[in-house]
């Protein structure tokens, strides 16, 4: 399948049992600083540290008071979860599988390219939705992660990026040598909530993250530069749409009738892609944001001629893009890739009926496992006492 994994990181052991600093909430921790005649200016400084200074330890906040320092770091955790590996691809594009203080793990992913950095994190421990051909549904869903759990992915994965140069001093006389992460953006440019889980169903946490992500003193991605993919409920679709926020809403489909979808993706059951589309409509007309349709292709399953039709049908007069997506093999899932000339034809009917598409491309692809198979494996390993 695969080249052997290049392992960055070593297997840590355990995970932190002390409170991870990003998910106390401020006025807690302003009240634990006062208990140590500390100004409730401290709290800004703490978080700046690890939301722009990149801080790992609070040993490293320099601009804290010795002492303080040390009792922060007896109290709380700069990161409440753990990397238990890093792979790297070629290209740039890393994956971290994460374990959490209740020794869960997650999945997050970088992947940079034509100067963008794009964060893809985690929403939930397992996904309750059993989309079929999906491997972060397997075992079901254990629990929604916090909104500093949530965080902590995007700020490891930031911290994955080439940090800013310094800027060049006037008048040197130095000859300017280019970095070797030219073209590597140095910070966070956008966000996909695509790793595990259903965004919607942990809406609240998810939007707390969102929103530090989104604050000039926080990470600095704005709206805009953040895609959230459902499965498709059309309440919560509604209800994100109320908020008038300009994230980008992609719809996951994958089949273009209810017979078929509710074969595919089980929650169908309840919603029916009418009522979907109708709340995507209403997304559309609050934010004036076009949505992205995501369509996983499975080899003879939704890959016909007529799927793309009726797809093609269902999408008529709606300003509406899809994305297809050739199925990531799941090790154990019988599903296959489509075969090219069927995946061809599939993208001709749709662009001959005047469908906007394009098909994903593959990043890192020698770390492509797709998404929730990696924790998999690194769960069954540990279960095992095993490392690689
Ligand atoms: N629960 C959200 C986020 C899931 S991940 C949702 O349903 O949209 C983002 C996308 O990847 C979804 O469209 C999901 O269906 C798709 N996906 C999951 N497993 C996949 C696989 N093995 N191959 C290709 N796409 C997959």
């Amino acid at each position: 399948m695969s080249s052997p994994l290049p392992l960055l990181t070593a297997p840590e052991t355990g995970a932190a049992t002390r409170p991870g600093v990003l998910d106390v909430p401020p006025d807690d921790l302003r009240a634990w600083l006062a208990a140590r005649g500390q100004p409730p200016m401290r709290v800004g400084q703490i978080r700046r540290q690890i939301l722009a200074g990149r801080a790992a330890s609070f040993e490293q906040m320099t601009d804290l008071p010795k002492e303080l320092r040390a009792d922060l770091g007896r109290a709380f955790a700069v990161f409440a979860s753990r990397v238990e590996r890093h792979l790297a691809a070629a290209d740039d594009t890393h994956k971290l599988v994460l374990r959490l203080p209740d020794d869960r793990m997650i999945e997050c992913v970088l992947i940079q390219d034509d100067g963008r950095a794009t964060a893809c994190v985690s929403t939930q421990v397992g996904c309750g939705m059993g989309c079929v051909f999906c491997a972060s549904g397997i075992n079901g869903v254990v629990r929604n992660l916090t909104a500093g759990e949530i965080l902590e992915q995007l700020v490891m994965l930031r911290n994955l990026t080439p940090p800013a140069p310094f800027p060049k001093r006037e008048g040197g006389a130095g000859v300017s040598t280019p970095s070797p992460s030219d073209g590597l953006a140095t910070r966070l440019t956008h966000i996909v909530v695509m790793g595990m889980g259903e965004p919607l169903a942990n809406l609240d946490n998810l939007l707390a993250a969102l929103a530090v992500a989104g604050d000039k003193n926080g990470l600095g991605i704005g709206a805009r530069h953040v895609t959230i993919s459902t499965v498709g409920l059309p309440a919560k679709i509604r209800r994100l749409a109320e908020l008038g926020k300009q994230y980008h809403l992609a719809v996951s489909l994958h089949a273009p009738n209810d017979a078929l979808r509710t074969r595919i993706v089980p929650t169908n059951d309840k919603t029916g892609v009418a009522d979907i589309l109708a709340a995507a409509d209403e997304f559309f007309a609050k934010t004036k944001r076009q949505v992205t349709y995501e369509y996983v292709v499975l080899g003879g399953l939704n890959d016909r001629l007529d799927h793309a039709r009726q797809l093609a049908g269902l999408l008529a007069g709606r300003k509406a893009h899809v994305n297809l997506i050739p199925w990531n093999d799941v090790t154990g899932l019988p599903y296959r890739r489509p075969h090219d000339d069927d995946l061809v034809r599939f993208i001709d009917a749709l662009r001959r009926a005047g469908v906007s598409v394009k098909v994903r491309k593959r990043k890192g692809s020698e770390i492509d496992a797709a998404c929730g198979q990696l924790r998999r494996q690194a769960e069954s390993e540990s279960l095992l006492g095993g490392t690689p």
